[in-house]
């Protein structure tokens, strides 16, 4: 499958079977348009006059060349990873998102979490149940080694003794089970001290801080409980956060912005973000109920896509204050392995979250609906046959996902927006699809032009 577009001046064209990027010249990209394979090695005869704008010898030059990317394999390829997607097992489990709080000192609008609550009681995880969880992965993660745990919440700040002896009882006993936990916490830095960044920046392998970008855009929808600004309290948190960190060297951390139907000119946002001081940056897009008067909708992507593309001229273009924009980050010359490629996120297969309570669900947009509760830690249950659900959920079992161009770079999108939004975890969200096509476009570009530049 070919997908052909232009950006940042380049006619760009993407053999979505092999992953082959390629750079055209305006001949090639509008022959590409009455070619499809099989190719044979004879020009077929109405080309030219098809191609009336070009001359007949670069016609014929330029066909020769395509047919040449066709036998490398690199143009009109076949699927050839669907043979694989029969034999995708259960893993291990690897990651976790540790729910230690289900409650927040911010009342965001837009929360997936109602608030912090999850739709339930407010309450703080319990040390014990944290241990627990060191415990469960341990036993879970078989022989793999490298295991990851997020503090999340709500606000994981406001369980501040339990992420500690989480991360103490971790440490106390990984070696002797032959692991190395990997920790990361997502905040809205509210009540960060001097204190917790130290521990935070010695502790975590990544953090993600959240802040919407401008003042304005922040304090509209990022409402605090006293009316006060949430930007002015958390912006020089994250300053100082963000410092110890950079000043070591280290670029492992996130400013993550969530951009909503009031900023679609979210571009601000981002450029407000950088000079702030930080450099690791992301924004995304709400993904909530139509009915919200912040939700995106349909009408709102060409604006959206517009936005897109005068972010992606503007990385392009700067020689200064350069910065890394999350959703614009793609490597043309490793991608992801063939299990990654058909199963993006490891979703209730190697990756799964707990609430405060110790109940067990395939990831942290799960949490709370009963339906996908996979088990408990505390009586030690855990269902098989939702882990193996998602073991076969992959792009080959989604609908429309293996006829998609992104197909390979997207693995197949988020499931619990498409069991939210589209009822069924295997039936691509379609709004996200869109936003996520657009930014793997620009992705890509970029990509390209750093390539090109070199
Ligand atoms: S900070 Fe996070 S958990 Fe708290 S209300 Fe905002 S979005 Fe929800
Ligand atoms: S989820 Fe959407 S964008 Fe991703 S591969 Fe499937 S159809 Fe394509
Ligand atoms: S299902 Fe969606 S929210 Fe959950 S881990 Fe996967 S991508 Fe993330």
């Amino acid at each position: 499958m070919v997908h052909k577009f232009k950006q940042l001046g380049y006619n760009i064209v993407i053999d979505s079977d092999s992953n082959a990027v390629h750079v055209m010249d305006d001949c090639a990209f509008d022959m590409l348009d009455y070619l499809s394979a099989p190719m044979s090695e004879e020009m077929p005869g109405d080309l030219p006059e098809k191609l009336s704008q070009y001359s007949a010898e670069n016609v014929r030059e330029t066909y020769g060349e395509l047919y040449s990317l066709y036998n490398e394999e690199q143009l009109f390829t076949e699927d050839d990873y669907e043979k694989y997607s029969e034999t995708m097992v259960k893993s291990p489990v690897k990651s976790m998102c540790l729910n230690v709080a289900h409650d927040c000192n911010l009342r965001c609008e837009y929360c997936f979490a109602q608030t912090g609550d999850f739709g339930g009681e407010r309450c703080i995880m319990p040390p014990e149940i944290g241990k627990k969880a060191i415990d469960f992965l341990i036993e879970k993660s078989a022989n793999r080694e490298n295991i990851e745990l997020d503090f999340f919440g709500g606000e994981p700040l406001m369980a501040w003794d339990t992420v500690v002896a989480t991360i103490d009882y971790a440490r106390s006993i990984e070696k002797q089970h032959g692991k190395n936990f990997r920790f990361t916490i997502t905040t809205n830095g509210v009540l960060l001290d001097d204190e917790k960044i130290d521990y935070i920046n010695r502790e975590m392998v990544n953090v993600v801080l959240s802040l919407d970008g401008r003042r304005e855009t922040t304090d509209r929808i990022r409402k605090t409980l006293n009316g006060k600004s949430a930007y002015d309290v958390i912006v020089p948190k994250f300053q100082k956060l963000v410092k110890g960190r950079t000043n070591a060297g280290r670029t492992d951390y996130y400013v993550r912005a969530t951009f909503t139907k009031y900023n679609l000119d979210f571009t601000e946002d981002v450029l407000h973000m950088r000079e702030l001081g930080f450099e690791q940056l992301s924004a995304e897009p709400v993904v909530t109920d139509e009915k919200e008067p912040f939700a995106i909708t349909e009408t709102d992507l060409p604006r959206i896509f517009s936005e897109y593309d005068k972010l992606c001229e503007i990385m392009a273009n700067r020689t200064e204050n350069k910065f890394n924009f999350f959703h614009f980050m793609v490597d043309l010359d490793q991608g992801p392995c063939a299990i990654k490629r058909l199963r993006g996120c490891g979703c209730g297969n190697d990756y799964v979250a707990v609430d405060p309570h110790g109940n067990i669900f395939p990831c942290h947009q799960f949490v709370g609906i009963e339906q996908w509760k996979m088990g408990s830690l505390l009586d030690g249950t855990f269902n098989d046959d939702i882990k193996t659900y998602f073991a076969k959920t992959h792009l080959y079992s989604k609908d429309g996902c293996s006829d998609c161009w992104a197909k390979f770079y997207c693995s197949g999108g988020c499931n619990a927006n498409s069991f939210i939004y589209e009822g069924d975890c295997r039936k691509p969200y379609k709004l996200s699809c869109e936003l996520q096509r657009k930014r793997l476009e620009c992705a890509l570009a970029l990509a390209v032009d750093k390539a090109v530049k070199l």
